[in-house]
């Protein structure tokens, strides 16, 4: 065999036909449109999915038409022309066609001049084509106004193109370089000669069987060809079950790689910081507290490492069951490692863990108890010598508590035995740091992540499907809680009831936050604080500026219901020590009203504050604003929120407050915000235009799909980790995640 010959057969043999360049399947032109895309390789392509069908129409000759119907004509093209639209944008094509007997128009609205004389092209004078649309009438006449077309050439191929008009008509996400049809006649191309064999399927077959689903080669014709609906609902079904599985069983994989790496037991004794800890809380445990607790000690005791979710209603004190978890480690010989996601968060759990601790947390110092351990900041903007001292007591050990942010992931920060990881409001943080801050352990360190704001459930699974999860839904008793309001910030006398309120709740003792989505005209908070304000920016946006920070504390200066009250400020892009100054003032009462934006969404903690008001509430999202209405009622004295908005109460946007004002279940509220918001946002890469592996499925309304996926994706990777026995699973997993997996998973 010469040297040339062999090099082409081994190719052959490594690169499925899925594989290939669209280039060389379908010629340059068409593959750098189809580029556009995301789509590189047939595979690719294959994968580009309809996004809906036209439903063929009633096959009817003109004489028979009734207006409003749905039909499909076969006609020829009598007149055809391209004018300009007399008001609005763009062209109009207007043609008349004729079965040799009647006669009707057609009208096409093109946004620009090229596709109007793409289609005056596609339709010459003279021409057959079936004609597909919805019949209404015009200036007293009928008409067919954006109908789908299609042109016989060859009058032999008539019959051949009825059949076809019979079957869905497939509509692809399409964009101006390239049409539906176009991206169409690809597919036929690349599919038609593709066998059996080459369409290699992920899902094992006694998964397809167990579940009734197509196989990939059947699924993939008919989501593309379907002759009937019913095809096409069932192949997408089988498709969308595929990107389920997919998904899960790369998840379970992650779950089993970290299963397999050894943990150190950290049993809980019977004597230690944990038992005097719990002897000297000042309340008692809810019974989901409890029964967590119950939970996470007996996995700590275990040499496989815990990877838990712990979700939580905000305020549901998720931090305690946090800081016993801790305890237990510590009491083990361990530390734990407490990562935040920002500077005011990490700074005020240090403090908080340190206050609950009291004479625990005073580790060599003479009021210190006995076998007292400490508590270590570690943020990246500490002097150099906090850092030093934090960094030794870290590495000796000295302090079986380490909290910190970003900063704890570096490389030079060092434990001297890190038996447990707990991650706080864990969106913010992605894969690879939950595995460096792993990495520093002797052992693979335990694992707790905790959720900011409730999640659906689906989306758990998705996002965190590597993670057992647990939920606290109850909230303490003797909270008094929150009542929500909307306020119509066009209503001078609401809004000045507003501060009225704030003045009184201030009068009783008590602090109020004023919250702003902007800190100034050109400043927002840096992304790493503000990740999800609301998008889609409806609401009477011209009428009036968004507030910002900067602007209300002058104007709540000059406000006289609030004269002789201390206004203070705090956001993102201060200094970390005059942040820390103004929470302070405001923790002491010093300085009761806060001006903020965002950055006390995530865990700030101040019992005494009663009352917050959202300034342009519906810039933000819905779980954004539980969140942050759960920064207030911490105490026993009832708080308000005050949302203020200039949204009509009648628009989508209004309906939104208002269904926040009627609930306080934040896991409610995350699957109406999902639905909301396009699921992209929530899923990251969607929208960066390139392909997400995520085409068919939906987190929130394919529930079952993913439960179904998790339950056989999980048993396929218990009965072959390795997936040496599924190496197409293995290489979807590989090709579908690479790089995108990470993308997503970090951003959610
Ligand atoms: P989150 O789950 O939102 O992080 P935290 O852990 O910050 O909630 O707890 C909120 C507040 O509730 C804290 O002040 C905490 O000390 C308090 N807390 C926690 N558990 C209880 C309990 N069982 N009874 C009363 N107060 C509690
Ligand atoms: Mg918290």
């Amino acid at each position: 065999m010469c040297h040339g010959c062999r090099r082409v057969s081994l190719v052959s043999l490594l690169v499925s036909a899925l594989d290939e360049p669209l280039k060389r399947a379908l010629g340059t032109r068409t593959a750098g449109a189809l580029g556009k895309l995301g789509l590189e390789t047939v595979g690719d392509l294959l994968s580009h999915y309809p996004r809906r069908y036209a439903e063929p129409g009633r096959l009817t000759t003109m004489s028979e038409l009734t207006l409003g119907e749905h039909v499909t004509i076969v006609a020829q093209v009598s007149s055809v022309g391209v004018r300009r639209r007399n008001r609005g944008k763009g062209m109009i094509v207007e043609g008349v066609i004729t079965d040799g007997v009647s006669r009707m128009s057609l009208v096409f609205f093109a946004p620009y001049a090229g596709m109007a004389h793409t289609i005056e092209s596609q339709l010459p004078v003279g021409a057959t084509a079936l004609f597909t649309g919805t019949v209404n009438r015009y200036q007293g006449k009928l008409q067919l106004a954006h109908p789908s077309y299609r042109a016989i050439e060859d009058p032999d191929d008539e019959a051949e193109a009825l059949v076809d008009a019979s079957k869905p008509i497939p509509i692809y996400p399409a964009s101006a370089a390239i049409d539906s049809l176009k991206i169409q006649a690809a597919i036929r191309t690349v599919l038609d000669p593709l066998r059996r064999e080459d369409v290699p399927d992920p899902v094992p077959d006694e998964v397809r069987r167990a579940q009734q689903l197509l196989g990939r080669f059947a699924a993939l014709q008919q989501v593309h060809v379907p002759v009937t609906m019913e095809e096409a609902y069932r192949a997408q079904a089988a498709l969308r079950y595929e990107e389920a599985f997919v998904l899960q069983a790369a998840l379970a994989r992650r779950r089993a790689e970290a299963a397999a790496e050894p943990a150190t037991a950290r049993p809980a004794a019977a004597v230690g910081l944990l038992a005097a800890f719990d002897a000297r809380l000042p309340f008692t445990l809810t019974d989901g507290q409890r029964d967590v607790g119950v939970v996470l000690a007996d996995e700590l005791a275990a040499s496989v490492p815990m990877q838990r979710l712990l979700q939580g209603e905000v305020g549901s004190g998720k931090t305690v069951v946090a800081l016993r978890a801790m305890l237990q480690v510590v009491d083990a010989g361990g530390q734990a490692a407490l990562l935040a996601p920002t500077e005011v968060l990490a700074a005020q759990h240090a403090r908080t863990i340190a206050a609950m601790l009291g004479p625990l947390a005073e580790g060599g110092m003479l009021t210190g108890a006995d076998g007292a351990t400490r508590v270590a900041l570690l943020t990246g903007s500490q002097s150099a010598a906090q850092r030093r001292q934090a960094l030794a007591e870290a590495a000796s050990g000295a302090a079986g508590i380490v909290v910190g942010t970003h900063a704890l992931i570096q490389e030079h920060v060092q434990f001297a035995d890190l038996g447990l990881v707990v991650v706080d409001e864990q969106h913010r943080f992605g894969v690879e740091q939950r595995d460096a801050l792993r990495a520093k352990g002797r052992t693979s360190p335990h694992l707790l992540v905790m959720t900011a704001t409730p999640i659906p459930r689906t989306v758990a699974m998705t996002i965190f499907g590597d993670l057992e999860s647990s939920t606290l839904t109850e909230i303490p008793a003797g909270r008094a809680g929150v009542s929500t309001h909307v306020v119509p910030a066009d209503n001078a006398a609401w809004v000045a009831r507003t501060w009225s309120r704030i003045a009184e709740e201030v009068a009783g003792g008590h602090r109020a936050f004023v919250v702003c989505p902007r800190i100034s005209d050109t400043l927002t908070e840096p992304a790493d604080v503000v990740d999800h304000l609301a998008d889609d920016e409806s609401g009477p946006e011209s009428r009036h500026s968004i507030a910002a920070v900067e602007d209300v504390v002058a104007q709540l200066r000059g406000e006289p219901a609030l004269a002789g009250v201390e206004i203070g400020m705090l956001h993102g892009r201060l200094t970390p020590d005059v942040k820390d100054a103004a929470m302070a003032d405001f923790s002491s009462g010093k300085v009761p009203v806060l001006v903020t934006t965002t950055v006390i969404e995530v865990g700030v903690d101040v019992p005494e504050a009663t009352v917050m008001a959202v300034l342009d509430a519906d810039r933000f999202g819905l779980s954004q604003l539980h969140q942050l209405r759960g920064r207030v009622g911490r105490g026993s004295d009832p708080a308000v929120c005050l949302l203020l908005t200039h949204a009509d109460p009648e628009t989508p946007t209004g309906k939104r407050l208002a269904a926040l004002a009627a609930t306080t279940d934040g896991f409610e509220l995350a699957e109406v915000d999902l639905r909301d918001r396009r699921e992209g946002d929530v899923l990251g890469a969607a929208q960066s235009g390139r392909t997400n592996s995520l085409k068919l499925l939906r987190v929130v309304q394919d529930r079952r799909v993913i439960e179904r996926a998790r339950t056989d994706a999980r048993a396929v990777v218990t009965a072959d980790p390795s997936l040496d026995d599924h190496p197409v699973l293995a290489a979807a997993i590989a090709r579908t995640l690479a790089g995108e997996r990470e993308e997503f998973l970090d951003r959610a």
